[in-house]
């Protein structure tokens, strides 16, 4: 089992060198942008053009980060395998006295394996968004010149800009997390996503095979502040795996049945509203009736807050992330533009985003200050195109 602030942070190593993935791209087509002639482009020629040599260069981009991909797969998954693990055959012991071997490198290797296949995919999916987005402003760009709304070097600034801004989505005819159909989010937020669930997926799965193995027939499933509504009614409490059983006078619900995790029976079985499935942070792992409980229902925050309020406050420091990642591409397409254009327009840019970037980042960290009895700083979120040279410890 991993505790529910763990899986919070989980596939953020991943999805830290994927902002940096996203804003080489981004960098990569705001060049190729700024340095076509857009009065030559017909919006046509613009699509047809690009497409000869896109894929490559952008495919060059994500296969140079390859090395720090890998080795941030390989951090995330081995220590969150081998800390489930070991949590969970402590609490085999601590319940039946019965001591099972450790899981072996072959067994984490095939979940590194498998998130990196899932990667892969996700890579693919990539390429298609930034192709996209390069249509899309290159697009507008042609019209804007084409109708006389704005001056050529005018077009190119917002549309090199509006590029950076929105970044780049992953763009999935079938999530693999939501099961969504054409699915569309924003690439390292679709990353982390996709490394977190696969992450919680494996570690259940773990868990599961190690209950069989040693014959334990409970499980204690994890809590959290700020649980969605429907994992409120489950969570912190601890389950048979063998049907609804009776012992010493305490009943316990059937886990399958009263968590939806198998998604076929109860009334939990929809995505959105089972054990494991789409962005749930809880767990569960072995447990005999007699034994303490690690979690309650509905937890209170330290804080005094409510679960409705952190969670809000949670969200917003996400989003206040979010909005860092975008306006640091942005600040660096503008700088861009002034560079390979020294007018007094753009500079006047490139001075609009660096503040626009420096106040949200201002704003970033009052949120985490003024509330710091609940949040704190997560630099790795806040990183695109600007990640230390020594990161992942390399
Ligand atoms: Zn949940």
């Amino acid at each position: 089992m991993l505790d529910p602030d763990y899986l919070e942070q989980a596939g953020d190593l991943v999805g830290a060198v994927y902002s940096e993935i996203e804003a080489e791209m981004v960098a990569y087509l705001v060049d190729a942008m700024l340095k076509g002639d857009v009065s030559e482009w017909r919006a046509q020629w613009a699509l047809r053009s690009f497409s000869q040599w896109d894929a490559a260069r952008l495919r060059a981009i994500v296969q140079r980060h390859k090395n720090d991909v890998s080795r941030a797969v390989l951090l995330e998954v081995e220590d969150a395998m081998r800390r489930s693990d070991e949590a969970d055959l402590a609490a085999i012991k601590a319940a039946l006295g019965v001591e099972l071997p450790s899981i072996t490198s072959q067994e984490v290797a095939s979940v590194v394996r498998t998130v990196t296949e899932m990667l892969e995919r996700d890579n693919v999916a990539m390429t298609m968004g930034a192709t996209q987005a390069f249509y899309r402003e290159s697009t507008w760009a042609v019209t804007q010149v084409g109708t006389g709304a704005m001056s050529t070097a005018e077009a190119m600034r917002r549309a090199t800009r509006q590029l950076a801004r929105q970044g780049i989505d992953v763009i999935q005819y079938k999530d693999p997390t939501t099961g969504d159909l054409t699915a569309k989010s924003k690439a390292d937020v679709a990353v982390r996503r996709h490394v977190r669930s696969q992450l919680s997926q494996a570690c259940a799965t773990r868990s599961l095979q190690l209950c069989d193995e040693s014959g334990c027939g409970f499980v204690e499933v994890s809590s959290h502040v700020g649980a969605r509504p429907s994992h409120q009614d489950w969570e912190g409490q601890c389950y048979s795996l063998h049907g609804e059983v009776t012992v010493d006078g305490k009943t316990y619900a059937d886990f399958w049945d009263a968590t939806g995790y198998n998604g076929v029976s109860g009334d939990h079985a929809a995505l959105g509203d089972r054990l494991c499935g789409v962005n749930c942070r809880h767990q569960f792992g072995p447990w005999a009736p007699g034994m303490p409980h690690a979690f309650h229902p509905r937890p209170r925050h330290p804080s005094g807050k409510s679960s409705e309020e952190v969670y809000k406050l949670t969200q917003r420091q996400r989003a206040l992330e979010r909005a860092v990642r975008d306006s640091k591409r942005e600040y660096q397409a503008a700088r861009k533009a002034y560079e390979l254009q020294r007018t007094p327009e753009s500079l006047r840019d490139a001075a609009k985003a660096k503040s626009l970037m420096q106040s949200r980042q201002q704003r970033l960290l009052d949120h985490i200050s003024e509330n710091s009895d609940v949040l704190t700083r997560d630099v790795q979120r806040e990183w695109a195109g600007d990640m230390p040279k020594t990161r992942l410890g390399s």
